[in-house]
């Protein structure tokens, strides 16, 4: 019996554990009692339910110790990936925790098999009635004032998905409703700063602390190494993963959240700035990823992966040809938005499992590599720009980090998360044809100012720039609080997160 109940505590636990991670460890004992009671009085329904948990629980495992329980930036990045990201995220999961829920389904089944010694008695039903009673009123009372249902991790995770997803849906459904809209920019004026082409190449997926020119010791940024230029090594991206960050830069921010269709291509349309959007990353059509609908706002757009169902192997540099001829079109004044594959996980998929040396494992070295490619396609993009003779300024800036997963073992590799600095903290550089000297700007600032910045990119000016600039979270949103930095008789103005 004693035996019996230690092994339906360990299970209970483990479940527990992938519902809420345990972060209320009390809670288990709900579960815990409320197995016990079953087992005594309705074994079928023990058994049902034990099964049943145990798959639940097995399933989402891999990805509590990778992600953490349900949260609105995981369900939104799942509402977006495309199979190709999907088949790819799935390979990426170590196989350790894969073996992990494998052993759990299997001690889920070896649980339902167990029978407590305990005679069935009006008693033990009265119990069990008197739990359900006490428990729906837990329910009522935390729906009442507004409160989780913090004591029974089962039915945290399941409040958590149902509102994270709702939330999701309703943030989704907001941003499809405003790209739809034309924006509303007013009062947009522009002033001749001497060039004429804006290059803007938006990585994936880079930590700062892997880039050469900022300290990793591996060189995989030879051109980051050598050209002139800003390169900034305390800049955080707006967000955690692609559609959260690049929202949060390429769009203005309201109330509400990003106002969607007031972004950087509307605004440079409006500034008589013609527009190219080149993407490496999934479109699929009209209502698709808010990023992608950010693409459409463009004069001209090339999506090279199209659909959700094309297993694509494109690699950055196919977007060449597409930037060349960009470059070469005679418009005034042009915005050329590159949005790269980069580094995404799979990274042996990015380097078709090739890399130059080894470091760590072999998924990170895929991942040093990958950088390294990236870093050479912006070196092939400043070359085609300057055989084009185009007076030009070019942006390299990822939209997010990643964080390490058993880090220094032979399976270390690198994973989406929101919970640690490196998720954020990516490199930005920033260069133009006219870049006198090498400069590391090691003072703190945050994507959420892109816009600002954008507009002092590119000359534009704009009216309604402090209002929509204005970010609740971050206080106030006067231009007082903006730090102006001096490169090449150029102000650039970004927020300081903070002062170092
Ligand atoms: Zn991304």
């Amino acid at each position: 019996m004693f035996l019996k109940l230690i092994l339906i505590i360990i299970y209970a636990v483990s479940i527990d554990y992938s519902f809420t991670e345990l972060v209320h460890p009390y809670a288990t004992i709900t579960t815990i009692i409320a197995l016990c009671l079953l087992n005594i009085n309705y074994r079928i329904i023990y058994c049902y339910s034990v099964i049943i948990l145990g798959f639940i629980a097995s399933i989402y495992l891999p990805l509590q110790i990778l992600y953490g329980t349900p949260n609105i930036g995981m369900i939104i990045s799942l509402a977006y990936t495309t199979l190709d990201e999907a088949h790819e995220f799935i390979t990426n999961i170590p196989i350790i925790y894969v073996l992990l829920a494998i052993l759990l389904l299997s001690y889920s089944i070896f649980i339902a098999t167990l029978k407590l010694n305990y005679a069935t008695s009006i008693h033990t039903k009265r119990i069990l009635l008197g739990f359900i009673v006490l428990m729906l009123i837990s329910i009522l009372l935390c729906i009442k004032f507004n409160k989780r249902f913090i004591f029974s991790p089962f039915l945290y995770f399941s409040e958590n998905m149902y509102k994270t997803t709702a939330s999701a849906y309703q943030e989704q459904k907001r941003i499809q409703q405003l790209t739809s809209k034309p924006d509303t920019w007013d009062d947009v004026d522009i002033k001749d700063n001497g060039y004429d082409t804006y290059i803007l190449v938006i990585g994936e997926s880079v930590r700062r602390d892997f880039i050469h020119a900022l300290g990793f010791k591996i060189n995989n940024t030879p051109f980051m190494d050598d050209s002139n230029g800003v390169l900034y090594q305390n800049y955080f991206s707006a967000g955690p993963n692609t559609p959260i960050s690049l929202l949060h830069s390429l769009a203005a921010i309201g109330r509400d959240g990003p106002i969607v269709n007031n972004n950087i291509i509307s605004l440079a349309n409006k500034a008589n700035i013609y527009s190219y959007w080149i993407s490496n990353q999934g479109s699929l059509g009209l209502s698709d990823t808010p990023i992608a609908a950010l693409g459409h706002y463009a004069k001209e757009h090339v999506f090279l992966r199209k659909g959700d169902f094309e297993f694509g192997h494109s690699k950055d540099s196919d977007m060449l040809p597409y930037i060349e001829s960009a470059l070469a079109s005679n418009h005034a004044k042009k915005l050329i938005v590159v949005h790269l594959i980069g580094s995404h996980p799979d990274f042996c998929a990015r380097t078709d499992g090739h890399f130059e040396s080894f470091f760590m494992s072999k998924s990170v070295s895929c991942y040093v590599q990958s950088i390294k490619n990236t870093d050479l396609l912006l070196k092939k993009i400043v070359d085609l720009a300057n055989t084009s003779k185009s007076k030009w300024r070019m942006i390299y800036m990822p939209d997010h980090g990643l964080r390490f997963i058993s880090k220094n073992t032979p399976i270390a590799t690198l994973a989406h998360s929101d919970q640690y600095v490196e998720d954020y903290n990516v490199p930005f550089f920033m260069t133009s044809y006219d870049a006198k000297k090498h400069v590391v700007n090691r003072k703190y600032y945050t994507g959420i100012n892109f816009l600002s910045l954008f507009v002092n990119w590119t000359g534009v000016s704009i009216k309604s720039v402090n209002r929509n600039l204005c970010n609740p979270l971050m206080g106030s949103c006067s231009f007082d609080s903006m730090y102006a930095y001096d490169i090449n008789d150029q102000e650039f103005n970004l927020r300081v997160l903070y002062n170092d």
